[in-house]
């Protein structure tokens, strides 16, 4: 069994620095000036090497004040991808620099639905605060907030100086964390970069997202986040297809939380669906057990036939009261300590 969160609860303790705060002080040994004509291979290449080297502990040759950092690294290859979008693993490749847009429908400018202390969340992370950003990658038939998931053009552009200031202020007023999500916070990977370079608090960094970053945008949040709060939702890539409209779903997802466990804590959930324990909830017990031991997972029961579930016979409906209890009993019988 692992110790399921202890980094983060000793970050709120104030015995660790929040993992950000790393990459502010790792020298990259390029010139900040160069950054943005470099190629984008040799940027790779000293990210990767940077990284490694930071998580391996090995200590810096030298600190040159005009070198950028590791986190203005990211911030610089997050913007470079923009003009040809694969933050995700639907790859649609949008010159979102140039106006365009991809599957998800996010401008190059991000926008914010809302952003407040949220208390819903898991008990560990309340008060949260979250930022909700509008749009989505996903296309979920059932989707419980469609509102802000399918409206990428709505609510205020998201000023990445003035929403860290909120959450510096946030964090003397008691939030426990800064909570990036959606819609789903993947297409503005290269704003919450930025926001998380300007912040002044020690705040944990928390991407609650449905786990189906691409490869590229993996490697930009490692190191940059604190907990991965992940859905997990499908067991078979069918399902995915016929709900949410996305493909590879399984390899894409399993691949990340792999990703995710090595780079820093993992909360994940599992909104069970109606008539899906077989296919869906029962796999994704056995892979987790298999290779997620001790890991803290939420079994949720709150769904609910919203958006255009009603048009989806099997999944029209809420939970049984069977349904609910055979899938407790799954989770004892895999050994997974479900809350
Ligand atoms: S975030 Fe994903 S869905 Fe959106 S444009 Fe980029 S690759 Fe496409």
């Amino acid at each position: 069994m692992i110790d399921m969160l202890s980094a983060y609860f000793d970050i709120l303790a104030g015995k660790k620095k929040p993992r950000f705060h790393a990459l502010r002080s790792r020298d990259t040994g390029l010139n900040r000036l160069d950054l943005e004509g470099a190629d984008a291979g040799v940027l790779w290449e000293v990210h990767d090497a940077a990284l490694d080297g930071l998580a391996a502990g090995v200590r810096e040759k030298s600190s040159r004040p005009d070198n950028a950092n590791l986190l203005e690294l990211k911030q610089a290859i997050s913007r470079r991808l923009l003009s040809s979008c694969n933050f995700c693993e639907r790859r649609c490749g949008a010159k979102r620099t140039s106006g365009k847009t991809g599957t998800c429908g996010v401008p190059v400018r991000s926008r914010y639905a809302s952003e407040f202390f949220h208390f819903g969340e898991e008990a560990e992370l309340v008060p949260s605060h979250t930022i909700f950003f509008t749009g989505c990658n996903f296309s979920c038939v059932y989707c419980q907030n469609h509102d802000i998931a399918t409206s990428p053009a709505a609510g205020s552009v998201a000023d990445p100086a003035s929403l860290a200031r909120s959450i510096d202020r946030g964090r003397e007023r008691g939030s426990r964390n800064v909570n990036f999500v959606g819609g789903n916070p993947d297409p503005h990977l290269h704003t919450c970069l930025d926001i998380i370079s300007l912040l002044r608090s020690d705040v944990p960094v928390v991407w609650n997202s449905n786990a189906y970053a691409s490869r590229e945008a993996m490697k930009l949040l490692g190191g940059a986040v604190d907990i991965y709060l992940s859905d997990f939702r499908y067991g078979d890539n069918g399902c995915a297809e016929e709900y949410s409209d996305v493909p590879e779903y399984w390899e894409t997802v399993t691949r990340n939380l792999l990703l995710s466990y090595r780079q820093a804590e993992l909360m994940l959930r599992h909104l069970v669906l109606p008539g899906h324990l077989d296919c869906c909830t029962a796999p994704i017990m056995a892979w987790v057990a298999r290779n997620l031991p001790g890991v803290r997972f939420n079994l949720m029961f709150q769904y609910r036939p919203e958006h255009e579930a009603h048009l989806h016979p099997g999944i029209d409906r809420s939970l049984t009261a069977e349904e609910t209890v055979r899938a407790r009993s799954l989770a004892r019988d895999y050994g997974i300590k479900a809350a």
